[in-house]
């Protein structure tokens, strides 16, 4: 399965733009219900600005919504960026540590948060499951949990450590692109003949497009 992945998507990695482990988790909370593609145009001027935990906190909350408005949610991402950075900078030196746990102990900082710049910042083996790693662990048969956790450690219990992070940015790559919610276009994916979903519907989408 991995290899139809890596096949379909070889270019699959992380599409948030940053230069710091800070600049990506501050991208990665503004993610939440938003797309990549905003969160970069969004992270472009702010970072060129404000792109340092010292210089975020000079920004007030109103300040930085302004900033971040176009991404939604953006009062409590605000509060959020706000809060993390605060704690980073008394607790970590400003510095974004490189452990889950310490991670998820940031203000608005989930699992899921905390897996993706655990694994894109600091190379570690995470799984983080989106909406679209969710879907796909159910369509192709991978896991039946009815939360994000329960599917990460089906995951997580079904291939290598060393695969998790490659695992994740596929997953979301073929689920953005191919296996979309609505209409996945499975007359061109190469999983057909492992996916509970394609078997379940008879290959009903093969050939319209
Ligand atoms: S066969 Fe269809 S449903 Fe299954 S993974 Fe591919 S695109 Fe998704």
């Amino acid at each position: 399965m991995l290899d139809l992945l890596k096949k379909m998507h070889p270019q699959a990695e992380c599409e948030l733009n940053f230069q710091t482990p800070y600049q990506l988790l501050v991208a990665v909370i503004l993610s939440a219900q938003c797309t990549d593609k905003r969160v970069n145009m969004i992270t472009k001027d702010l970072f060129a600005k404000w792109g340092t935990p010292e210089t975020i906190l000079s920004l007030s909350q109103e300040e930085l919504e302004q900033e971040i408005k176009s991404c939604g949610f953006y009062h409590n991402k605000a509060k959020n960026i706000l809060a993390a950075t605060e704690m980073l900078l008394r607790e970590y030196g400003g510095v974004v540590p490189a452990d889950r746990a310490l991670l998820e102990r940031l203000p608005g900082v989930g699992r899921k948060t905390a897996n993706v710049v655990y694994a894109v910042a600091f190379g570690g083996n995470a799984i983080a499951v989106d909406t679209h790693v969710f879907r796909l662990s159910h369509r192709l048969g991978l896991s039946d949990a009815k939360e994000p956790y329960g599917v990460e450690k089906d995951l997580s219990a079904r291939f290598l450590e060393k695969d998790w992070s490659d695992l994740h940015h596929l997953l979301i790559h073929h689920g953005r692109y191919l296996c979309k919610a609505q209409s996945p276009k499975c007359y061109e994916c190469l999983l057909t003949g492992a996916c509970l979903y394609y078997k379940n519907h008879n290959g009903e989408s093969k050939r319209s497009k």
